[in-house]
Protein backbone atom coordinates (compact mmCIF):
# COMPACT_ATOMS: atom_id res chain seq x y z
CA UNK A 1 0.00 0.00 0.00
CA UNK A 2 1.20 3.53 -0.66
CA UNK A 3 0.78 6.04 1.57
CA UNK A 4 1.56 9.84 1.25
CA UNK A 5 3.30 11.22 4.03
CA UNK A 6 2.69 14.50 4.59
CA UNK A 7 6.26 15.75 3.66
CA UNK A 8 6.00 13.83 0.00
CA UNK A 9 2.42 15.71 0.10
CA UNK A 10 3.79 18.89 0.54
CA UNK A 11 6.48 18.05 -2.09
CA UNK A 12 4.14 17.45 -4.33
CA UNK A 13 2.22 20.90 -3.60
CA UNK A 14 5.37 21.97 -3.92
CA UNK A 15 6.26 20.74 -7.16
CA UNK A 16 2.74 22.28 -8.27
CA UNK A 17 3.38 25.43 -6.78
CA UNK A 18 6.63 25.34 -8.55
CA UNK A 19 5.67 24.68 -11.81
CA UNK A 20 2.79 27.28 -11.51
CA UNK A 21 5.76 30.00 -10.82
CA UNK A 22 7.37 28.57 -13.64
CA UNK A 23 4.80 29.92 -16.04
CA UNK A 24 5.46 32.88 -18.26
CA UNK A 25 5.15 35.70 -16.66
CA UNK A 26 2.68 37.14 -19.15
CA UNK A 27 0.10 35.16 -17.87
CA UNK A 28 -3.44 36.38 -18.73
CA UNK A 29 -5.11 34.77 -15.95
CA UNK A 30 -7.15 37.11 -14.06
CA UNK A 31 -5.04 39.74 -12.49
CA UNK A 32 -7.68 41.38 -9.31
CA UNK A 33 -10.92 43.14 -9.55
CA UNK A 34 -10.11 46.77 -9.29
CA UNK A 35 -13.11 47.55 -6.66
CA UNK A 36 -11.35 45.96 -3.40
CA UNK A 37 -10.11 48.43 -0.64
CA UNK A 38 -8.57 47.29 2.44
CA UNK A 39 -10.65 47.88 5.80
CA UNK A 40 -8.93 51.09 6.05
CA UNK A 41 -11.14 54.17 6.70
CA UNK A 42 -11.50 55.95 3.26
CA UNK A 43 -10.35 59.84 3.20
CA UNK A 44 -11.22 62.05 1.26
CA UNK A 45 -8.07 62.28 -0.67
CA UNK A 46 -8.15 60.57 -4.22
CA UNK A 47 -4.94 59.17 -4.08
CA UNK A 48 -2.22 58.97 -7.01
CA UNK A 49 -1.99 56.60 -10.00
CA UNK A 50 1.48 54.73 -10.27
CA UNK A 51 2.50 53.53 -14.09
CA UNK A 52 5.23 50.84 -15.02
CA UNK A 53 5.51 47.66 -15.58
CA UNK A 54 3.86 46.06 -12.39
CA UNK A 55 5.85 42.59 -11.34
CA UNK A 56 2.91 41.49 -8.95
CA UNK A 57 4.79 38.76 -7.22
CA UNK A 58 0.99 37.07 -6.90
CA UNK A 59 0.57 32.96 -6.91
CA UNK A 60 0.45 33.69 -11.41
CA UNK A 61 3.48 35.10 -11.40
CA UNK A 62 1.94 37.95 -13.59
CA UNK A 63 4.08 40.95 -14.98
CA UNK A 64 1.95 43.76 -16.57
CA UNK A 65 3.12 46.18 -18.71
CA UNK A 66 1.93 49.43 -18.96
CA UNK A 67 -0.56 49.23 -15.66
CA UNK A 68 -1.35 51.56 -13.00
CA UNK A 69 -1.42 51.09 -9.29
CA UNK A 70 -4.32 53.08 -7.49
CA UNK A 71 -2.66 54.11 -4.43
CA UNK A 72 -5.13 55.35 -1.56
CA UNK A 73 -5.22 55.52 1.90
CA UNK A 74 -1.74 53.83 2.25
CA UNK A 75 -3.09 50.54 0.11
CA UNK A 76 -3.19 49.75 -3.36
CA UNK A 77 -6.96 50.16 -4.52
CA UNK A 78 -6.37 48.74 -7.74
CA UNK A 79 -4.22 46.85 -10.13
CA UNK A 80 -5.60 48.78 -13.42
CA UNK A 81 -4.14 46.81 -16.68
CA UNK A 82 -3.36 48.84 -19.43
CA UNK A 83 -6.67 49.91 -21.86
CA UNK A 84 -8.50 49.44 -18.10
CA UNK A 85 -10.99 51.69 -17.41
CA UNK A 86 -10.15 53.69 -14.21
CA UNK A 87 -11.99 52.40 -11.07
CA UNK A 88 -15.16 54.53 -9.83
CA UNK A 89 -13.18 57.63 -7.53
CA UNK A 90 -9.37 57.03 -9.31
CA UNK A 91 -10.64 59.63 -12.01
CA UNK A 92 -9.24 62.44 -9.39
CA UNK A 93 -6.31 60.02 -8.42
CA UNK A 94 -2.61 62.14 -9.32
CA UNK A 95 -0.81 60.15 -12.50
CA UNK A 96 3.01 59.29 -11.84
CA UNK A 97 4.16 57.50 -14.94
CA UNK A 98 7.55 56.07 -13.28
CA UNK A 99 8.86 54.84 -16.66
CA UNK A 100 10.37 51.81 -14.61
CA UNK A 101 9.49 48.29 -13.27
CA UNK A 102 7.57 48.26 -9.83
CA UNK A 103 7.55 45.87 -7.29
CA UNK A 104 6.36 45.09 -3.74
CA UNK A 105 9.17 46.42 -1.50
CA UNK A 106 11.70 44.39 -0.38
CA UNK A 107 11.49 42.40 2.77
CA UNK A 108 14.65 41.74 5.63
CA UNK A 109 13.68 38.81 6.98
CA UNK A 110 17.59 39.30 9.22
CA UNK A 111 19.55 42.61 9.89
CA UNK A 112 21.21 44.23 12.92
CA UNK A 113 20.61 47.80 11.43
CA UNK A 114 22.02 49.39 14.76
CA UNK A 115 24.88 48.27 13.25
CA UNK A 116 24.82 49.37 9.58
CA UNK A 117 27.34 52.07 10.22
CA UNK A 118 30.23 49.74 11.02
CA UNK A 119 33.02 48.59 7.66
CA UNK A 120 33.30 45.37 6.82
CA UNK A 121 35.42 43.56 9.72
CA UNK A 122 38.93 42.84 8.12
CA UNK A 123 39.14 39.64 8.76
CA UNK A 124 42.28 37.26 8.74
CA UNK A 125 40.38 33.48 9.68
CA UNK A 126 37.47 31.66 9.72
CA UNK A 127 35.93 30.99 12.69
CA UNK A 128 33.63 27.74 13.65
CA UNK A 129 30.44 29.44 14.85
CA UNK A 130 28.60 32.68 16.30
CA UNK A 131 30.05 31.89 19.67
CA UNK A 132 34.02 32.18 18.76
CA UNK A 133 34.01 35.64 17.44
CA UNK A 134 31.46 36.86 19.57
CA UNK A 135 32.85 35.95 22.88
CA UNK A 136 36.25 35.12 22.75
CA UNK A 137 38.21 37.41 19.91
CA UNK A 138 39.52 40.23 21.40
CA UNK A 139 39.51 42.58 17.95
CA UNK A 140 35.83 42.24 17.68
CA UNK A 141 35.44 42.90 21.41
CA UNK A 142 36.97 46.08 20.73
CA UNK A 143 36.24 46.52 17.49
CA UNK A 144 32.14 46.22 17.74
CA UNK A 145 31.22 45.27 21.18
CA UNK A 146 33.18 47.81 23.50
CA UNK A 147 32.31 50.59 20.75
CA UNK A 148 29.23 50.17 20.16
CA UNK A 149 28.33 50.61 24.11
CA UNK A 150 30.46 53.55 23.80
CA UNK A 151 28.25 55.35 20.84
CA UNK A 152 24.84 53.60 22.35
CA UNK A 153 25.67 53.92 26.21
CA UNK A 154 22.96 55.47 27.54
CA UNK A 155 25.98 57.48 29.75
CA UNK A 156 27.72 58.09 27.18
CA UNK A 157 27.69 58.80 23.49
CA UNK A 158 23.50 58.00 23.96
CA UNK A 159 23.03 57.65 20.41
CA UNK A 160 20.83 55.38 19.89
CA UNK A 161 18.44 57.04 17.62
CA UNK A 162 21.02 59.07 15.36
CA UNK A 163 22.84 54.76 14.82
CA UNK A 164 19.00 53.50 13.83
CA UNK A 165 17.92 56.19 11.68
CA UNK A 166 21.51 55.20 10.03
CA UNK A 167 20.48 51.47 9.60
CA UNK A 168 17.05 52.13 8.65
CA UNK A 169 18.14 54.41 6.10
CA UNK A 170 20.84 52.09 4.68
CA UNK A 171 17.69 49.82 4.42
CA UNK A 172 15.59 52.36 2.70
CA UNK A 173 17.34 53.56 -0.18
CA UNK A 174 18.34 49.88 -1.75
CA UNK A 175 14.51 49.65 -1.92
CA UNK A 176 13.94 47.26 1.73
CA UNK A 177 10.65 48.62 3.13
CA UNK A 178 10.12 46.09 5.97
CA UNK A 179 13.62 45.48 8.48
CA UNK A 180 14.15 43.23 10.92
CA UNK A 181 16.51 43.39 13.96
CA UNK A 182 15.90 46.76 15.36
CA UNK A 183 15.61 47.16 19.15
CA UNK A 184 11.72 47.87 19.91
CA UNK A 185 12.15 50.52 22.52
CA UNK A 186 13.59 53.08 20.26
CA UNK A 187 11.51 55.89 18.48
CA UNK A 188 12.81 54.79 15.02
CA UNK A 189 11.53 51.40 15.53
CA UNK A 190 7.76 52.87 16.33
CA UNK A 191 5.40 52.35 13.51
CA UNK A 192 5.08 54.71 10.67
CA UNK A 193 8.65 55.96 11.27
CA UNK A 194 10.96 55.19 7.69
CA UNK A 195 10.43 51.77 6.92
CA UNK A 196 8.38 48.87 8.66
CA UNK A 197 10.04 47.03 11.66
CA UNK A 198 8.77 43.62 11.95
CA UNK A 199 9.12 43.56 15.69
CA UNK A 200 6.65 46.25 16.00
CA UNK A 201 4.28 46.07 12.64
CA UNK A 202 0.90 44.96 12.88
CA UNK A 203 0.44 43.96 9.71
CA UNK A 204 -0.17 40.29 10.76
CA UNK A 205 -2.59 38.22 12.94
CA UNK A 206 0.38 37.72 15.32
CA UNK A 207 3.44 40.06 16.38
CA UNK A 208 6.49 39.10 15.45
CA UNK A 209 9.30 38.03 17.53
CA UNK A 210 12.91 38.57 16.77
CA UNK A 211 15.24 36.13 19.18
CA UNK A 212 19.07 36.92 19.47
CA UNK A 213 20.13 33.77 21.25
CA UNK A 214 19.47 30.00 22.21
CA UNK A 215 17.55 30.19 25.69
CA UNK A 216 19.96 30.41 28.51
CA UNK A 217 17.45 28.90 31.46
CA UNK A 218 14.08 27.25 31.88
CA UNK A 219 12.22 30.12 32.09
CA UNK A 220 13.50 31.54 28.72
CA UNK A 221 13.09 28.49 27.10
CA UNK A 222 9.43 28.96 28.04
CA UNK A 223 9.25 32.11 26.56
CA UNK A 224 10.81 31.30 23.49
CA UNK A 225 8.54 28.60 23.32
CA UNK A 226 5.22 30.32 23.71
CA UNK A 227 6.62 32.76 21.26
CA UNK A 228 6.79 30.25 18.47
CA UNK A 229 3.68 29.08 19.23
CA UNK A 230 2.21 32.25 19.26
CA UNK A 231 2.83 34.10 16.77
CA UNK A 232 5.96 34.43 14.02
CA UNK A 233 9.44 34.22 15.35
CA UNK A 234 13.00 35.20 13.67
CA UNK A 235 15.81 33.06 15.51
CA UNK A 236 19.53 32.85 15.03
CA UNK A 237 20.00 28.56 14.83
CA UNK A 238 22.56 26.72 13.94
CA UNK A 239 25.09 29.56 12.67
CA UNK A 240 28.26 27.70 12.19
CA UNK A 241 30.28 24.24 11.60
CA UNK A 242 30.43 22.05 14.06
CA UNK A 243 28.16 19.21 16.09
CA UNK A 244 27.00 21.86 17.83
CA UNK A 245 25.43 23.56 15.51
CA UNK A 246 22.72 21.07 14.22
CA UNK A 247 22.33 20.23 18.01
CA UNK A 248 20.95 23.80 18.40
CA UNK A 249 18.20 23.31 16.54
CA UNK A 250 17.58 19.65 18.20
CA UNK A 251 16.76 21.66 20.94
CA UNK A 252 14.51 23.71 19.99
CA UNK A 253 12.42 20.47 18.77
CA UNK A 254 13.09 18.44 22.25
CA UNK A 255 11.24 21.66 23.64
CA UNK A 256 8.64 22.16 21.79
CA UNK A 257 9.79 25.70 20.68
CA UNK A 258 10.35 24.69 16.63
CA UNK A 259 6.82 23.68 16.81
CA UNK A 260 4.94 27.34 14.57
CA UNK A 261 5.91 29.48 12.76
CA UNK A 262 9.61 29.67 13.24
CA UNK A 263 12.29 31.33 10.31
CA UNK A 264 15.57 29.85 11.19
CA UNK A 265 18.12 32.21 10.48
CA UNK A 266 21.14 31.61 9.02
CA UNK A 267 21.00 27.51 9.50
CA UNK A 268 25.09 26.74 8.09
CA UNK A 269 25.41 23.87 10.32
CA UNK A 270 21.78 22.07 9.40
CA UNK A 271 21.55 18.74 7.51
CA UNK A 272 18.81 16.27 6.33
CA UNK A 273 18.14 15.51 9.79
CA UNK A 274 16.77 19.12 10.61
CA UNK A 275 15.70 20.17 7.60
CA UNK A 276 13.08 17.38 7.27
CA UNK A 277 11.89 18.44 10.84
CA UNK A 278 11.55 21.45 9.64
CA UNK A 279 9.62 21.01 6.41
CA UNK A 280 7.40 19.03 8.85
CA UNK A 281 6.69 21.84 11.21
CA UNK A 282 6.37 24.24 8.48
CA UNK A 283 9.46 25.90 9.97
CA UNK A 284 11.38 28.62 7.44
CA UNK A 285 15.32 28.78 6.99
CA UNK A 286 16.69 32.66 6.37
CA UNK A 287 19.85 32.58 4.10
CA UNK A 288 22.41 35.24 4.68
CA UNK A 289 25.48 34.02 2.11
CA UNK A 290 28.15 36.39 2.64
CA UNK A 291 28.14 36.86 6.25
CA UNK A 292 28.63 32.96 6.05
CA UNK A 293 31.44 32.86 4.19
CA UNK A 294 32.87 36.09 5.51
CA UNK A 295 32.79 34.28 9.21
CA UNK A 296 32.71 30.61 8.65
CA UNK A 297 33.99 29.90 4.95
CA UNK A 298 30.55 28.11 4.33
CA UNK A 299 26.96 28.87 4.17
CA UNK A 300 23.64 26.76 4.47
CA UNK A 301 22.76 23.61 2.48
CA UNK A 302 20.02 25.75 0.40
CA UNK A 303 19.58 22.98 -2.43
CA UNK A 304 19.42 20.78 0.25
CA UNK A 305 16.93 22.48 2.29
CA UNK A 306 14.67 23.72 -0.55
CA UNK A 307 14.84 19.76 -2.02
CA UNK A 308 13.10 18.83 0.99
CA UNK A 309 10.24 21.80 0.75
CA UNK A 310 11.78 24.13 3.26
CA UNK A 311 11.13 27.55 2.26
CA UNK A 312 13.56 30.04 1.95
CA UNK A 313 13.98 33.91 2.54
CA UNK A 314 17.04 35.78 1.94
CA UNK A 315 18.90 38.44 4.25
CA UNK A 316 21.76 40.71 4.23
CA UNK A 317 22.07 39.98 7.78
CA UNK A 318 24.25 43.36 8.85
CA UNK A 319 27.15 45.72 8.01
CA UNK A 320 30.22 44.73 10.06
CA UNK A 321 30.24 41.20 8.19
CA UNK A 322 27.52 40.72 5.13
CA UNK A 323 26.17 43.02 2.19
CA UNK A 324 24.92 46.59 2.64
CA UNK A 325 21.56 45.88 2.29
CA UNK A 326 18.92 43.18 0.95
CA UNK A 327 19.19 44.23 -3.14
CA UNK A 328 23.17 44.01 -2.54
CA UNK A 329 22.83 40.56 -1.07
CA UNK A 330 20.59 39.31 -4.23
CA UNK A 331 23.80 39.61 -6.28
CA UNK A 332 25.46 37.69 -3.59
CA UNK A 333 22.97 34.86 -4.17
CA UNK A 334 22.99 34.82 -7.77
CA UNK A 335 26.65 34.27 -7.74
CA UNK A 336 26.71 31.37 -5.33
CA UNK A 337 23.45 30.03 -7.46
CA UNK A 338 25.79 30.14 -10.58
CA UNK A 339 28.92 28.96 -9.12
CA UNK A 340 28.17 26.59 -6.60
CA UNK A 341 24.15 24.90 -6.88
CA UNK A 342 23.67 22.25 -9.61
CA UNK A 343 20.24 22.48 -8.96
CA UNK A 344 19.88 26.00 -9.91
CA UNK A 345 17.59 28.39 -8.45
CA UNK A 346 15.64 30.43 -10.90
CA UNK A 347 15.76 34.80 -10.97
CA UNK A 348 11.71 34.01 -10.10
CA UNK A 349 12.67 32.22 -7.22
CA UNK A 350 15.57 34.39 -5.99
CA UNK A 351 13.26 37.47 -6.09
CA UNK A 352 10.47 35.71 -4.14
CA UNK A 353 13.26 35.45 -1.46
CA UNK A 354 13.43 38.56 -0.99
CA UNK A 355 9.35 39.53 -1.57
CA UNK A 356 6.62 37.14 -0.68
CA UNK A 357 8.77 34.44 0.78
CA UNK A 358 9.95 36.79 4.20
CA UNK A 359 6.44 38.19 4.13
CA UNK A 360 4.67 34.44 4.55
CA UNK A 361 7.65 33.85 6.80
CA UNK A 362 6.37 36.58 8.69
CA UNK A 363 2.46 35.72 8.79
CA UNK A 364 2.58 38.70 6.44
CA UNK A 365 1.34 37.28 3.26
CA UNK A 366 -1.82 38.68 3.11
CA UNK A 367 -0.52 42.34 3.23
CA UNK A 368 2.46 42.52 2.20
CA UNK A 369 5.06 40.94 -0.48
CA UNK A 370 3.12 41.32 -3.96
CA UNK A 371 1.27 43.62 -5.65
CA UNK A 372 -2.58 43.12 -5.39
CA UNK A 373 -5.86 45.39 -4.39
CA UNK A 374 -5.73 45.70 -0.67
CA UNK A 375 -2.46 45.10 0.30
CA UNK A 376 -0.45 47.83 1.92
CA UNK A 377 1.55 50.15 -0.75
CA UNK A 378 5.18 49.29 -0.18
CA UNK A 379 6.75 49.39 -3.34
CA UNK A 380 9.67 49.90 -5.17
CA UNK A 381 10.50 51.21 -8.63
CA UNK A 382 13.38 50.75 -10.57
CA UNK A 383 14.91 51.34 -13.53
CA UNK A 384 13.99 49.52 -16.53
CA UNK A 385 17.42 48.23 -17.88
CA UNK A 386 16.33 44.34 -18.79
CA UNK A 387 13.39 43.24 -20.37
CA UNK A 388 13.10 40.26 -17.79
CA UNK A 389 11.29 41.57 -14.57
CA UNK A 390 13.17 39.12 -12.19
CA UNK A 391 16.48 39.45 -13.59
CA UNK A 392 16.07 43.33 -13.65
CA UNK A 393 16.03 43.20 -9.90
CA UNK A 394 18.73 40.75 -9.99
CA UNK A 395 21.20 43.11 -11.53
CA UNK A 396 19.76 46.41 -10.30
CA UNK A 397 22.40 48.57 -7.83
CA UNK A 398 21.19 51.20 -5.04
CA UNK A 399 21.55 53.67 -7.83
CA UNK A 400 18.97 52.55 -10.42
CA UNK A 401 16.19 52.75 -6.88
CA UNK A 402 13.63 55.00 -8.66
CA UNK A 403 11.23 55.26 -5.86
CA UNK A 404 10.37 53.72 -2.42
CA UNK A 405 6.81 53.95 -1.04
CA UNK A 406 6.05 53.06 2.61
CA UNK A 407 2.54 52.81 3.13
CA UNK A 408 1.83 54.72 -0.08
CA UNK A 409 3.61 57.80 1.21
CA UNK A 410 6.88 58.32 -0.99
CA UNK A 411 9.73 58.27 1.21
CA UNK A 412 12.76 57.95 -1.11
CA UNK A 413 13.61 58.23 -4.93
CA UNK A 414 14.68 59.78 -7.97
CA UNK A 415 14.89 64.00 -6.83
CA UNK A 416 12.51 65.02 -9.86
CA UNK A 417 9.59 61.98 -8.83
CA UNK A 418 10.14 62.96 -5.09
CA UNK A 419 9.77 66.73 -5.91
CA UNK A 420 6.55 66.21 -7.81
CA UNK A 421 5.26 63.62 -4.80
CA UNK A 422 6.22 65.50 -1.51
CA UNK A 423 6.14 69.46 -1.02
CA UNK A 424 9.81 70.78 -0.70
CA UNK A 425 9.86 71.16 2.80
CA UNK A 426 9.48 67.53 3.33
CA UNK A 427 12.35 66.44 1.43
CA UNK A 428 16.28 66.80 1.34
CA UNK A 429 19.36 65.66 -0.87
CA UNK A 430 20.03 62.47 0.04
CA UNK A 431 23.90 62.87 -1.03
CA UNK A 432 24.41 60.14 -2.89
CA UNK A 433 26.29 58.65 -5.75
CA UNK A 434 28.44 61.68 -6.47
CA UNK A 435 26.93 64.11 -9.13
CA UNK A 436 26.04 61.11 -10.89
CA UNK A 437 22.46 61.25 -9.87
CA UNK A 438 20.25 63.08 -7.34
CA UNK A 439 18.21 61.52 -4.96
CA UNK A 440 15.88 62.58 -2.33
CA UNK A 441 14.65 61.52 0.90
CA UNK A 442 11.85 62.09 2.99
CA UNK A 443 11.90 61.36 6.67
CA UNK A 444 8.39 60.77 8.12
CA UNK A 445 9.35 60.39 11.56
CA UNK A 446 9.22 63.33 14.03
CA UNK A 447 10.43 61.56 17.01
CA UNK A 448 13.42 61.55 15.39
CA UNK A 449 16.19 64.26 16.31
CA UNK A 450 15.90 66.89 13.24
CA UNK A 451 19.22 66.68 12.05
CA UNK A 452 19.93 66.83 8.62
CA UNK A 453 22.03 63.97 6.73
CA UNK A 454 25.38 65.63 6.62
CA UNK A 455 24.78 66.47 9.95
CA UNK A 456 24.16 62.95 10.75
CA UNK A 457 26.93 60.96 9.00
CA UNK A 458 29.83 64.13 10.99
CA UNK A 459 28.12 62.86 14.29
CA UNK A 460 28.48 59.09 13.60
CA UNK A 461 31.82 59.60 12.07
CA UNK A 462 33.08 62.12 15.29
CA UNK A 463 31.49 58.55 17.27
CA UNK A 464 33.59 55.56 15.44
CA UNK A 465 36.52 57.96 15.69
CA UNK A 466 36.19 58.32 19.35
CA UNK A 467 36.50 61.95 19.05
CA UNK A 468 37.07 63.38 23.23
CA UNK A 469 35.69 66.88 22.52
CA UNK A 470 32.66 65.76 21.55
CA UNK A 471 32.49 62.51 23.36
CA UNK A 472 33.17 65.62 26.25
CA UNK A 473 29.27 67.26 24.60
CA UNK A 474 27.71 64.35 25.37
CA UNK A 475 29.11 61.98 28.64
CA UNK A 476 27.01 61.76 31.45
CA UNK A 477 29.12 64.17 33.72
CA UNK A 478 28.38 61.55 36.86
CA UNK A 479 29.61 58.67 35.04
CA UNK A 480 32.17 60.31 33.65
CA UNK A 481 33.69 61.10 37.51
CA UNK A 482 32.87 57.67 38.71
CA UNK A 483 34.87 56.20 35.44
CA UNK A 484 37.80 58.86 36.04
CA UNK A 485 38.13 57.94 39.56
CA UNK A 486 37.72 53.92 39.14
CA UNK A 487 40.41 54.54 36.41
CA UNK A 488 41.96 56.91 38.80
CA UNK A 489 42.21 59.62 35.84
CA UNK A 490 41.85 63.16 37.76
CA UNK A 491 39.50 65.41 35.96
CA UNK A 492 40.27 68.98 35.06
CA UNK A 493 36.51 71.38 36.15
CA UNK A 494 35.87 71.28 33.01
CA UNK A 495 37.43 68.23 32.00
CA UNK A 496 39.48 68.25 29.34
CA UNK A 497 40.02 66.18 25.83
CA UNK A 498 43.08 64.35 27.21
CA UNK A 499 41.45 63.29 30.34
CA UNK A 500 38.25 62.34 28.60
CA UNK A 501 40.63 59.67 25.79
CA UNK A 502 42.19 58.58 29.44
CA UNK A 503 39.00 57.48 30.29
CA UNK A 504 37.80 55.96 27.07
CA UNK A 505 40.95 54.05 26.90
CA UNK A 506 40.52 52.63 29.91
CA UNK A 507 36.93 51.77 30.08
CA UNK A 508 36.52 50.95 26.26
CA UNK A 509 39.93 50.05 25.16
CA UNK A 510 39.46 52.66 22.63
CA UNK A 511 40.53 53.77 20.14
CA UNK A 512 41.35 50.77 18.78
CA UNK A 513 42.40 51.22 14.88
CA UNK A 514 40.74 54.15 12.63
CA UNK A 515 36.65 53.83 11.67
CA UNK A 516 35.47 54.85 8.47
CA UNK A 517 31.92 55.03 8.69
CA UNK A 518 30.27 52.89 6.23
CA UNK A 519 28.34 54.59 3.04
CA UNK A 520 24.74 53.64 2.65
CA UNK A 521 25.20 52.59 -0.72
CA UNK A 522 27.73 50.29 -2.21
CA UNK A 523 28.88 52.01 -5.08
CA UNK A 524 30.25 55.12 -2.58
CA UNK A 525 32.34 52.76 -0.85
CA UNK A 526 36.13 52.43 -2.36
CA UNK A 527 36.84 50.46 0.72
CA UNK A 528 33.74 47.29 0.43
CA UNK A 529 35.22 45.47 -2.39
CA UNK A 530 39.13 45.31 -1.64
CA UNK A 531 38.38 44.23 2.06
CA UNK A 532 36.07 41.96 1.34
CA UNK A 533 37.98 39.84 -1.25
CA UNK A 534 41.06 39.94 1.23
CA UNK A 535 38.81 37.94 3.80
CA UNK A 536 40.06 34.43 3.76
CA UNK A 537 36.28 32.69 3.91
CA UNK A 538 35.13 34.41 1.08
CA UNK A 539 34.97 32.33 -2.27
CA UNK A 540 37.34 32.98 -4.78
CA UNK A 541 34.57 33.44 -7.70
CA UNK A 542 33.11 36.44 -5.60
CA UNK A 543 35.76 38.63 -7.68
CA UNK A 544 32.68 38.85 -9.50
CA UNK A 545 30.41 40.50 -7.35
CA UNK A 546 32.13 44.21 -8.12
CA UNK A 547 30.91 43.64 -11.60
CA UNK A 548 27.33 44.41 -10.96
CA UNK A 549 28.30 47.69 -9.77
CA UNK A 550 30.20 48.44 -13.58
CA UNK A 551 27.24 49.96 -14.99
ZN1 LIG B 1 22.30 37.96 12.64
Amino acid sequence: MTKIAPRNLSLILALGALLAACAAPTSTAPVVEASRLAERPATADPGWLLKGTVVTMNANNEVLTGARLWIRDGVIGAVIKAGEALPPGAENAKPLDTGGMIYPGLIDIHNHPEYAMYPLLPLKRKYLDRYEWRYYDDDYDKRITKMQSFITGAKYLNLYPEVGRYGELKALVAGTTSLQGMRKDQPYAAEGCLVRNTETASVGAAKVTSQLDMPRDTAEWAALKKAVQGGPTVMHVGEGNGFRMAREYESLKLSEANVGKLAVIHGVGLGAPEFDEMAKQHNSLVWSPLSNFMLYGSTAKVEMARSKMVAVSLAPDWGPSGSKSLLAELKVADLVNRNQFTAKISDLELVAMVTRQPAAALGWGEKLGQIAPGFLADLVVMDGRNADPYRNLIDAIEENVRLVTIDGVALYGDAAIMKSLRTPDAIEDAGLFGTRRAKAIAINCPALPKTTLPELRKVLQQALSTDAVYALTRVDAAQLAADAKSCSVTLSNPATAEEMKKVVKCKFSLPFEATTLSPLVTSDDPDFFPRLLAIPGVPAYMKDLPNYWKH
